[in-house]
């Protein structure tokens, strides 16, 4: 893959262009992916509570027009010449290498929450037989 180049990539998404609007299909032009970069063709994506903040601007910090979503699956289609742990085909996230065979669909939704409760779990020692929350 070339290094950082002016060439852009177009892009779509579903944005919003304001805190009270819909999502509207959106065109755009992308940076080209550089030697640190992998290009995901997206399949499925979440949307978290997050998003909904930032899509409201309730944090004060949005930015429109705005493709919010960052839960989101698809298939590596171009992976810079640093990149030596995914390769074009590979199913991802975020980037992390998905076990073949997973349902992106399925799989999409989970992984914000699922990685956002996981983490103090497993940094909290919870497990088997343990309660969360007040008694
Ligand atoms: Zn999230």
């Amino acid at each position: 893959m070339a290094t950082k180049n002016s060439m852009s990539i177009a892009a779509k998404g579903y944005a919003l262009h304001d805190e009270q609007a819909k999502f509207d299909l959106f065109n755009f032009q992308r940076r080209a992916p550089d030697e640190y970069d992998i290009m995901i063709e997206i399949y499925f994506c979440g949307i978290c509570h997050s998003d909904i903040h930032q899509s409201r601007n309730e944090w004060h910090n949005s930015i429109y027009p705005m493709v919010p979503g960052h839960e989101i699956t698809g298939i590596a289609k171009m992976v810079g010449s640093s990149v030596a742990t995914i390769q074009v085909g590979d199913a991802e996230h975020f980037v992390c290498k998905l076990p073949n065979g997973l349902d992106l669909a399925k799989t999409a939704p989970l992984l914000c929450a699922g990685i956002t409760s996981y983490a103090p779990f497993q940094e909290h020692n919870v497990g088997p037989n343990t309660r969360v929350g007040y008694d």
